[in-house]
């Protein structure tokens, strides 16, 4: 297919007229055509126009229609073969086997929440029949379902050029809730989101359905972003990428005169916790597992573990001396944009000015290499310092070394909200582990036991997500099938004729769903 540096609005393909963004490869820093020229408010205006218009029809459509339109999507990301995962790795320096199992991941997720939308436990139909005699007053008959919320705005992420962006999490769940999306490129990789984009475009043909179901923008966040935001038929947004430009989003759409959510997904530096047995039985795996996942993917993960909380002693310098001992081994890998490199370069000096350095990776000549760094500090001087809780995004962590479990708990207690917090334990360590558990869940939206954080399932049972700043909500997930509920709404039918219901509660139930029944859930 041949790039094309065009829009999609609907099915239509328009050139923007604002400044071109053009990719560059940061492994060579070389230009990648085609020019993608940026849009403006008037582009936004109509792409939101296209999806109003659709919404309505969109949203009603079978819960069969809507599942096969999702797997539309996977098949044809998938048609588009090789082409895809050159222009991806080409446009973000990712490793080539990162990308095609980020493809795989991608499809796996739309076909996913087709199996979700079949389901239909979403609707989450509840029947309250009336009950005319009751004393004092009668009952009416109550119904309710979950219809979508409203066209969806969605930014694609930096880090995640399949999943995180065009046809990614955000959008796989908007659609699977029955909402248009339109989607701002992130200007890191347009041409993978031409191509993705194009695909989506071609399902939305192929399945008949309106063609204002799916538009792709281009252009900057200040002028296409924010338009975007405050487009009164947009009811909501989904988002990754940096707090700044959560925060920016999150008061543009309050500032509306109607206020609507911004899902944002923001900031996080994943505390990973080690508990006295587990590290005197095992500090060298420990350490040896902790470099793996602090430089996978050259560390560019929300979840990376940025922060390492223990009791100092020999163990601890046994875990530390294994970092210093392996962490030189490790390459520096090119990370995705200069802006990134160069926001974590910046980010490791002001850690230096703070903590000591424990050991780095190999530092590379080449344009925007990372360069793996470990930090170590006090408990007392991270207590004391904001700068230490900032995220660095990249293979940056920081290891804090506490008194006692006081301490453990001090500096948890002082953390910011968090995606997850891990907690590596044996027999042991349960009491002491169980004690800091209501903390924790305080603090993360996901605690896993003897892992690492970076990988993020896309299931039923998933969280992604935390109290700010993790996210700007932390009452929803970005990742799995639970993300669909970011973007719908409860509606209430009382004492509605039978032929006005929707047929999700129509009395004789033809979809088929298990609904709460006064009270009862059916089987
Ligand atoms: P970003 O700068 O937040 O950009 C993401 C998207 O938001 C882009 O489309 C951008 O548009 C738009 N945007 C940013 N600020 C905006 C504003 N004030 N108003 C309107 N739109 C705005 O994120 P990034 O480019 O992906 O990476 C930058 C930094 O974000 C990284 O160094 C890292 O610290 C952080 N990051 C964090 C995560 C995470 O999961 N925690 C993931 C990725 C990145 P324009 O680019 O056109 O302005």
């Amino acid at each position: 297919m041949t790039l094309t540096g065009k829009m999609l609005i609907g099915q239509q393909s328009l050139s923007g007229n604002r400044e071109a963004i053009r990719a560059i490869n940061p492994a060579t820093h070389a230009a990648l055509e085609p020019a993608y020229l940026g849009g403006n408010s008037e582009h936004v205006a109509h792409a939101c126009a296209l999806a109003w218009t659709a919404f309505d029809t969109y949203r009603e459509t079978s819960l069969e229609a809507r599942a096969t339109f999702l797997e539309t999507i996977g098949t044809q990301i998938e048609a588009l073969g090789d082409e895809l995962i050159d222009r991806a790795v080409a446009e973000t320096g990712l490793p080539r086997a990162r990308i095609q199992g980020e493809r795989g991941r991608t499809c796996g997720q739309l076909r996913t929440f087709a199996r979700t939308v079949r389901a239909g436990e979403w609707l989450d139909v509840r029947v309250d029949t009336a009950q005319p005699e009751r004393q004092p007053l009668p009952r009416p008959d109550l119904r309710q379902r979950h219809i979508a919320l409203g066209p969806v705005a969605v930014f694609g992420a930096s880090n995640f050029p399949l999943a995180f962006s065009v046809a990614g999490g955000d959008t796989a769940s908007a659609l699977a809730a029955g909402c248009p999306v339109v989607v701002k490129a992130h200007g890191a990789h347009p041409g993978t989101s031409e191509l993705v984009g194009r695909a989506v475009a071609q399902a939305v043909k192929a399945c008949g359905l309106p063609e204002g179901v799916f538009s792709l923008l281009y252009g900057s966040g200040r002028e296409v972003g924010i338009a975007l935001v405050t487009d009164p038929r947009i009811k909501a947004v989904g988002f990754t990428g940096s707090r700044a430009g959560g925060i920016a989003l999150t008061q543009a759409a309050q500032a509306r005169p109607e206020p609507i959510p911004v899902y944002a997904e923001m900031s996080s530096i994943n505390p990973v916790y080690l508990f006295p047995a587990a590290l005197e039985a095992r500090a060298e795996a420990l350490a040896q597992g902790f470099v793996a996942s602090l430089t996978q993917g050259a560390g560019q993960f929300c979840t990376n573990p940025g922060l390492v909380i223990a009791i100092q002693g020999a163990a601890l310098d046994r875990f530390t001396r294994t970092i210093s001992e392996h962490l030189p081994g490790c390459a520096a890998q090119t990370m995705l944009t200069p802006g990134i490199h160069s926001a974590y370069d910046e980010g490791v000096r002001a850690l230096s000015k703070h903590a000591r350095v424990a050991a780095t990776g190999q530092a590379a000549e080449g344009p925007n290499q990372g360069q793996a760094h470990v930090f170590v500090t006090q408990a007392q001087d991270f207590l004391s310092n904001a700068h230490l809780q900032a995220e660095v995004f990249g293979s940056a962590s920081l290891m804090v070394a506490c008194a006692d479990a006081d301490e453990v708990r001090r500096v948890s207690e002082h953390l910011e909200g968090q995606l997850t917090a891990t907690l590596h334990l044996d027999a042991a360590d349960l009491a002491s582990a169980k004690a800091l558990l209501p903390v924790l869940e305080r603090k993360a939206g996901r605690l896993l036991v003897n892992g690492w954080p970076t990988g993020v399932e896309v299931s039923d049972a998933m969280v992604h997500g935390g109290p700010f700043p993790a996210t700007s909500d932390s009452r929803s997930t970005s990742v799995g099938t639970a993300a669909i509920y970011r973007f719908l709404r409860p509606v209430c039918y009382q004492d509605f004729p039978d032929a006005l219901l929707p047929g999700a509660l129509q009395h004789g139930n033809p979809l088929l769903l298990r609904r709460l029944l006064d009270g009862q859930r059916e089987a």
